[in-house]
């Protein structure tokens, strides 16, 4: 199998979820003892925010290649920035890892498409819903996504990093977060995207009023995907 490079700790909280969705399904395809073979370089969340917070994109993209750039010299074979967010990046990233970069937003994108899904709602931060990043690589899919107005987004971005960040799971907060998804469905969403990586630790996607698509397990799947393709199938050692 392929050795995956996640750059995490955006926050640690969903990079635990990566973690261990990775494993679970290697355990799943391959039985037994086996698990994925994986490099992690966990940022600290806090200078991460700061850089968001200031705008310095650019201090972000080299924090976050050359993060990507130790892991390839660790042994990864791929690249996963584990938040969407940070996308906004992956540019830089991937042209510095020199290995494949496994996009979120694409492989949200390629879900999408196989349920037939074209006008979802994006729940996420505020930096994916309304820098443009996000939306426009979705339109190259011909998806088009839509977002909660003004005091919704905030509220939801709110709930992202002073609660979901931080370990806090607000009953409150889950409805209203469902209340937007209401809202969004009686408008014509067809679907939601769980587009930050923490939201399915309020959320559950497979409870919503229409499909919903969980970014965290999209991408670690991808992942395993790619780690083990072409890979002759392992005898288990168990
Ligand atoms: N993990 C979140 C995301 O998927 C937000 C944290 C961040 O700002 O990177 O966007």
């Amino acid at each position: 199998m392929k050795t995956i490079g996640l750059i995490g700790g955006m926050s640690w909280e969903s990079t635990a979820v990566y973690y261990q969705l990775i494993n679970e399904a290697m355990r799943e395809r391959l039985g037994g003892l086996h698990s994925g073979e994986i490099v992690l370089r966990s940022l600290d969340f806090d200078a991460v925010v700061r850089l968001q917070t200031e705008g310095r994109w650019d201090a972000a993209a080299d924090m976050l290649a050359s993060a990507g750039e130790g892991l390839v010299k660790a042994g990864a074979e791929c690249v996963l920035i584990c938040t969407n967010t940070m996308h906004l990046v992956s540019a830089p990233v991937a042209e510095r890892a020199g290995v494949p970069l496994i996009d979120i937003i694409d492989e949200t994108a390629e879900a999408l498409k196989r349920a037939g899904i074209v006008r979802p709602l994006l729940l996420a931060t505020r930096y994916t819903m309304e820098h443009g990043f996000y939306a426009e690589r979705m339109k190259r899919h011909g998806i088009t996504v839509s977002t909660p107005d003004e005091k919704g987004r905030q509220r939801i971005h709110d709930v992202i990093f002073d609660e979901l960040c931080q370990g806090r799971i607000d009953a409150q907060s889950r409805s209203d977060v469902l209340g937007l998804v209401d809202d969004a469905v009686r408008g014509g969403a067809d679907g939601v995207i769980l587009g930050c990586t923490e939201i399915s630790l309020l959320i559950d996607p497979d409870a919503l009023p229409v499909k919903g698509f969980d970014s965290t397990r999209i991408h670690a799947d991808a992942a395993v995907a790619f780690a083990l393709a072409g890979a002759p199938q392992m005898e288990s050692a168990a």
